[in-house]
């Protein structure tokens, strides 16, 4: 019962040490993934976390810096499916979710991989679809739901909400993955009995997250998608959010593992 991050740093040119947002859980055997920065699959099995495990992907909202890595995730499952010599492992007849609020993107993102060796043909199920608020994804006492933000703006009358946050329990254990927010109080609906908030530094400045989560049922305050601040003085700022939230705030790095059950 892990979480894993595979890349920490918002939407900048490439940045020493971090790549695009993204993060893995492992659970009871399955892999669970969140958002797919550029390289994310790469770290993941140069960490050791197994692809062929992946069960459902999550993604928050279809800019670069969280689908950067998608194709080539997807990419990485079939060729090291392709490559197991163990029929037991072989992840043939198996399914994979893929949640994405833009199918349209999804579309140039499966073109992508139709122009790979062997058009890309799989023998596992891939199951892409959209969705809207509310519980998406339940595997056993593992369960999403999403909750709609205002990043990509408001959406006009008749069409869908194209970003998104998380709630996520498992085991009873609860944690909140932003995406990227506009207003950090549009988490607030799914902050009840919070063991862990996962909020972005890209958009906002870590005095307001702090100030806003220490009112907030948030037992634990991670920062991940990196902003500039971060970036320039990682100590400096962490040093800011401890004096504002207290210790159990800490700056996510890439390669960085948490053990969800001492949460
Ligand atoms: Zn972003």
């Amino acid at each position: 019962m892990h979480l894993t991050f595979l890349g920490t740093c918002a939407g900048t040119e490439p940045m020493p040490d971090r790549k695009h947002t993204s993060f893995a859980i492992e659970y009871n055997g399955k892999v669970y993934w969140f958002d797919a920065g550029a390289g994310c699959s790469y770290t993941a099995h140069l960490l050791g976390i197994d692809l062929l495990s992946v069960r459902a992907i999550f993604i928050s909202h279809t800019h670069m810096d969280h689908v950067g890595g998608l194709a080539n995730l997807l990419w990485d499952i079939r060729k090291l499916n392709g490559r197991e010599k163990d029929p037991a492992r072989r992840i043939s007849d198996r399914r994979i979710d893929l949640f994405i609020p833009d199918l349209q993107v999804w579309q140039g993102v499966r073109q992508v991989l139709h122009g790979t060796e062997g058009q890309f043909a799989i023998d596992f199920d891939l199951a892409a679809t959209d969705y809207a608020d509310g519980a998406i994804f339940g595997d056993g006492d593992f369960q999403v739901r999403a909750l709609h933000n205002r990043h990509l703006g408001v959406p006009a009358t008749g069409e869908a909400w194209k970003s998104y946050s998380f709630g996520i329990e498992i085991a009873g254990k609860r944690i909140v993955f932003s995406g990227d927010i506009k207003d950090v109080a549009e988490l607030e609906p799914l902050l009840q009995d919070c063991d862990l908030l996962l909020v972005e530094t890209g958009h906002h400045k870590v005095e307001d997250l702090c100030t806003y989560a220490r009112e907030q049922p948030v037992k634990r305050l991670g920062f991940l998608h990196h902003g500039r601040a971060i970036l320039a003085d990682p100590a400096g700022q962490e040093r800011k959010a401890r004096h504002i939230f207290g210790d159990d705030v800490f700056l996510a790095a890439d390669g960085m593992r948490i053990d969800l059950s001492t949460l």
